[in-house]
């Protein structure tokens, strides 16, 4: 796995719990929907009743599965979770449903990933609490309706316009989820390193910090390699320069570029002068799939300000010069 994948496997998943803020207090950053949560859990709590369904928007590794946790911690309640892409049929959505303890935390992630049938499904158990269970086949099929206990579903997307509308609107309260600051992933660097018992000062902090690209996933896994440097290497304490030396080692850049990243650049700036140039042109250069410049390495350069797509081709920035250190061509003068 790549050092700065936003998405995080199995094992990963594992070692995160540890890290985990507990409840809102502890979540880091991310004011205004922390804000807005805050009201509409604390309202719910004063009511003495179940709340509201919450979507969660945003890229992987900023904190939905946490938050969906923290909801279900403030309410008292326990949390079920699953996937949209683990709900084939209808009925694995049924069976979920129907054993649901009133108040439950259903949190679905990736949920505009879920089959047509299940979505369907959701649509009444969100608004009625109440689902049909349809028995039989053909025009012998019979609906048996089934009632459930109140329970909040905790919906997690990468982007809330995926969503069919009628998905989105039984939702209560939708919060947007952004990028880090600089400030706010040197706190979550801190946290951590508290949590694992790893001494670092704050100029070691923030060196990981800049290198996490505004995700505190992958604040998280570069702190972890750089423990494992500074163990191996110095004292265990990790500084400035220990964690810099590491991130190097590791062939994350300043900016949290990769190996990847910078050999897409330093292909566009050196061979092609910096674009416009074909995606596929492009990928052959530096010996990769069309996919993988296109999903994996360009929508961080894009976001960075780094490179553009645009309709005649790629085409580098001159903060993407600035970056490699490269001096631009001239534009000739016809
Ligand atoms: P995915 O979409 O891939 O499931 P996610 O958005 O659900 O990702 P989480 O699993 O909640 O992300 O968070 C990833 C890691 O980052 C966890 O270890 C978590 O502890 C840490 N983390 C996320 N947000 C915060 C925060 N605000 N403060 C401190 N740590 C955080």
């Amino acid at each position: 796995q790549r050092l700065v994948a936003a998405a995080a496997d199995g094992e990963e998943r594992a070692v995160e719990a540890a890290l985990r803020p507990k409840d809102l207090g502890e979540f880091i950053g991310q004011e205004r929907v922390r804000e807005q949560l805050d009201l509409v859990l604390k309202a719910a709590r004063q009511r003495g009743g179940t709340a509201d369904h919450v979507l969660l928007s945003g890229a992987p590794g900023l904190g939905k599965t946490t938050l969906s946790m923290i909801i279900a911690a403030e309410m008292g309640a326990p949390i079920r979770i699953t996937s949209g892409p683990a709900i084939q049929h209808a009925g694995d959505l049924a069976a979920i449903l129907s054993s649901l303890t009133e108040g439950e935390v259903l949190f679905l992630d990736e949920i505009h990933r879920m089959s047509r049938p299940a979505e369907e499904m959701l649509y009444m158990a969100m608004e009625d609490f109440r689902v049909d269970v349809i028995v039989g086949k053909g025009p012998g099929a019979t609906a048996i309706p089934l009632e459930l206990p109140p329970f909040t579903l905790v919906g997690a997307t990468t982007r809330a316009g995926l969503l069919p509308p009628p998905l989105r609107d039984r939702f209560g309260f939708t919060g947007h989820m952004e990028f880090y600051g600089p400030a706010e992933l040197e706190r979550v660097v801190r946290r951590s390193a508290d949590l694992l018992d790893v001494a670092i000062d704050p100029e070691g902090a923030a060196e990981i910090a800049g290198r996490s690209r505004g995700t505190p996933r992958i604040a998280n896994r570069l702190l972890r390699r750089v423990r494992d440097y500074a163990q191996v290497k110095a004292d265990g304490a990790i500084t400035r320069e220990i964690a810099a030396q590491a991130l190097d080692v590791y062939e994350v850049d300043l900016r949290g570029l990769d190996r990847l990243d910078r050999a897409v650049l330093d292909a566009l700036l050196r061979l092609f002068g910096g674009g416009p140039v074909g995606l596929s042109t492009l990928a052959v250069a530096v010996g990769e799939e069309r996919e993988t410049v296109e999903e994996v390495a360009e929508p961080f350069l894009v976001r960075e300000g780094l490179l553009a797509r645009t309709p005649r081709g790629r085409i580098a920035t001159p903060a993407a010069w600035a970056h490699l250190g490269l001096v631009p061509p001239q534009q000739s003068n016809p």
